[in-house]
């Protein structure tokens, strides 16, 4: 232990353990002081010596948490639960952390620790002060062991009870299972990692984000900054797209800057917890810094790095015009998409020359295709830029092939967007006039998160580091709203099983079958029907065998009519003025009996083999006689239809208004397609980039089918989910889950930010549940 805290120890007259303080103020502690305050109080009590504006605080320290454990009797009974614990048993995981978080949350904080606790959150504000309150382990935040995020931060937290109860659940979290996890597989012995917690003054920040102090990839002296509006925390978890600066350190200038539009904020709420609110537009395009402002966080930034002789990932805040430094801590590891490690040279010095809607994440460059039609495709060549109008599912083989994509119209929920983020290729869509702006052969980079097409090369390097694994710092994220994932091309299966979705919510099949080139009709007519049989048997079992012993709902056929026009057979689909609203689904389905009977055929083969994991999905029903007829005609093509899981999309605002009816009618789930449900309930076209502004799964009409279907179906016990892409939203996610959604399926690149959204919303009302209880 660091000389300074042995000085004192002996100024607390007695030199064991116990008589440690219970707190220590920022100001007494120094960066060695570790074992004492843990990683965070450290190095905040550091930088405070160092001059650095760091909000006021006070740490419980690891001595505390230690005597609470001996003096509660706790420190002999709590390991035990842990003793013999298979950590890759999630279930037996999961029930060792719960009762051990039980046990320290039942157990009483001995009085004079709650003393000394009060006395000092009095001495801030008079004991009116909102504090943030976070865990501070004593493994956390060293350079050889980030253990970062794993144990709990309570913001907003205001009096006395709140302040006590919130101290418990850090201790707590040191029996988290992810916590629990990680030290099994890092090699820690739970008896020896202790919890220090950091009790700080909340920064209610007007803005406020995170900065690298060099840059994390390149080492280049650049200091990297986010920022947004509100809270950090927009930043930190990804919710936002924060604006970006980069500060070149050499001619102390702000050299490039990425103004984003920022849709919502984290603000706080009454007295304890934080809430996700719109941003008001005139603000969403609005630059967050002045280059002033940059030029002093940067100048903070090089002042703790230089302090710690490494360069540092920092959080900052700002109210009006006092700047704060919340967290630093050294860059230890290579960040997730959408933090400053992944975006690296676009950024420096280039042009921007078309914008769009990001719809796949990731960065690459390469020569500029335009792709008029699917008679195009044969001068792609692998790593070309494919530019194009809008994709169609026989553009599919050349997808395959691209570096990135672009297009003209569309939206998050278009074709392209789909299949690239399957394909894990980056892509922008809705940029207008792309395919006329961008040339045949010109060189471009594509920005597949911020939409934007750069001139030149300028990020290949870059590319290996977004689609690096996120999943060096993965765990088990065990919630109890299933989170599944959407999967459309059975190449995408392995990417999506790998993810640890709790199952499959939504597998498009006419991507299965448009990719054949042929319509379902030329497959009759052409008396190919076991051929086609066979397509969907193989393509359908792949992703079944992926997720085996996991639910897989499968859809049946979707696809307008015009996506089958191009196809051999397509000639005699109907020309229809708006195929959006036309011949598709299980309508289509119900009229062209063969086609459904050569699907449910596929479907029985697989029950048949034993996959009981495989569910049924009808879209776009709009009346429970559809899925009434649709079940008797499985049930006279051989399906023992009662042994079997059949559900419905609830895509069409008829099918939400209706949900007790087909409940009645025996589904044994619903599923929210939000793409669908948003565009039928609010008149948009949801292909239409005129009119994608206006695109809003969270209007207040879309929720309220929403919450009222959700409401019937946990009334009767159904499963209810979302498969649309405002499941791969957090806000949205966050919303859900606050409203009792059962499961939530997401996109293949959604699944770490959703599952943790549906892990901390849980834990949200758990402790608000826990709250209201003791009050
Ligand atoms: C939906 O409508 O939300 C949905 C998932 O189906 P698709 O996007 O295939 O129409
Ligand atoms: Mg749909």
């Amino acid at each position: 232990m660091h000389n300074y805290l042995l000085e004192k120890q002996r100024d607390y007259s007695g030199a064991c353990m116990k008589e440690l303080p219970d707190i220590l103020w920022l100001e007494e502690i120094r960066k060695e002081d570790i074992a004492a305050v843990g990683g965070k109080g450290a190095s905040l009590g550091e930088m405070a010596v160092i001059g650095l504006p760091v909000p006021r605080a006070f740490v419980v320290t690891s001595h505390a948490f230690r005597r609470f454990l001996v003096e509660t009797g706790l420190e002999k009974t709590i390991f035990a639960n842990f003793e013999n614990l298979d950590v890759e048993n999630n279930a037996a995981l999961e029930k060792a952390a719960e009762r051990a978080k039980e046990d320290v949350l039942k157990a009483p904080m001995p009085q004079s620790m709650v003393q000394h606790i009060l006395e000092a959150y009095q001495k801030m504000d008079a004991g009116e002060m909102i504090v943030a309150v976070r865990s501070s382990a004593t493994a956390e935040d060293l350079p050889d062991a980030s253990f970062a995020g794993q144990q709990e931060t309570y913001l907003n937290i205001k009096g006395n009870p709140n302040l006590l109860k919130a101290i418990q659940m850090c201790w707590a979290s040191l029996y988290g299972a992810r916590a629990i996890y990680y030290r099994a597989k890092q090699g820690f012995d739970d008896n020896s990692v202790n919890i220090a917690v950091v009790v700080q003054q909340l920064i209610n920040s007007e803005k406020a984000g995170v900065m690298f102090t060099t840059h994390p990839v390149t080492g280049e002296p650049l200091t990297i900054i986010e920022g947004s509006w509100g809270l950090g925390e927009s930043v930190v978890s990804g919710s936002v797209s924060p604006d970006k600066y980069i500060f070149d350190q050499r001619s102390e200038k702000v050299v490039d800057r990425l103004i984003a539009n920022k849709k919502i904020e984290i603000i706080a709420e009454g007295t304890h917890g934080t809430k996700v609110v719109p941003v008001s537009p005139d603000r969403q395009d609005m630059q967050v810094l002045s280059d002033e402002e940059v030029a002093r966080l940067a100048m903070f930034g090089k002042i703790a790095e230089n302090h710690y002789g490494v360069p540092q990932d920092v959080e900052w805040a700002i109210v009006r015009s006092t700047f704060y430094i919340l967290q630093s801590r050294p860059i230890t590891t290579i960040k997730p998409k959408g933090t400053p490690a992944a975006y690296g040279r676009a950024e420096t010095g280039s042009t921007i020359i078309l914008k769009g809607q990001g719809a796949s994440p990731g960065v690459a460059s390469g020569k500029v295709v335009i792709v008029r039609d699917a008679k195009d495709t044969s001068a792609v060549q692998e790593g070309d830029i494919m530019v194009t109008k809008m994709t169609n599912p026989d553009m599919v083989p050349a997808m395959k092939k691209v570096a990135a994509i672009v297009t003209d119209e569309g939206g998050m929920t278009c074709h392209a967007a789909i299949v690239s983020r399957e394909l894990g290729t980056p892509a922008i869509v809705g940029t207008k006039n792309g395919s006329l702006i961008l040339k045949p052969g010109q060189i471009v980079t594509v920005d597949g998160e911020k939409g934007f097409v750069y001139e030149g090369a300028v990020g290949i390097q870059q590319q290996a580091q977004v689609q690096a694994p996120v999943t060096a710092v993965h765990a088990p994220i065990i919630t109890a709203t299933s989170v599944k994932v959407n999967v459309s091309i059975p190449e995408a299966a392995g990417r999506a099983a790998a993810t640890g979705a709790d199952g499959v919510g939504l597998l498009r099949i006419e991507h299965l079958i448009l990719g054949l080139n042929k319509t379902p009709g030329w497959f009759i007519t052409n008396h190919k029907e076991e051929e086609f049989v066979r397509e969907l048997y193989d393509g359908i079992k792949i992703v079944l065998d992926a997720f085996y012993g996991k639910p897989v709902w499968v859809r049946t056929l979707d696809a307008p009519t015009d996506e089958f026009r191009n196809m051999a057979g397509g000639e005699n689909e109907p020309i229809e003025h708006n195929p959006m609203l036309g011949w598709r689904g299980i309508r289509r389905d119900l009229q062209s009996k063969d086609q459904f009977r050569l699907q449910v055929e596929a479907f029985k083969r697989l029950w048949e083999q034993g996959y009981s994991n495989l569910g049924v999905m009808f879209p776009m029903v709009s009346h429970p006689d559809q899925f009434i007829a649709a079940k008797s005609m499985m049930r006279e093509w051989g399906v023992d239809v009662d042994h079997v899981t059949l559900g419905i999309m609830i895509e069409i605002p008829g099918s939400a208004i209706l949900i007790e009816e087909f409940i009645e009618a025996g589904i044994n789930f619903a599923s929210f397609g939000t793409n669908d449900l948003v565009q039928y309930t609010l008149a948009i076209d949801r292909n239409n980039e005129n009119v994608a502004w206006m695109y809003n799964p969270k209007h207040p009409a879309v929720l309220r089918l929403i919450h009222d279907a959700i409401e019937i179906c946990r009334e009767y016990g159904v499963e209810c989910s979302i498969c649309g892409q405002a499941g791969s939203e957090p806000p949205m996610v966050q919303w859900l889950v606050e409203h009792g959604i059962s499961s939530v399926s997401a996109n293949i690149d959604a699944i770490p930010k959703i599952r943790e959204t549906v892990a901390r919303t849980e834990q949200k009302i758990i402790l608000e549940s826990a709250r209201s209880r003791n009050a």
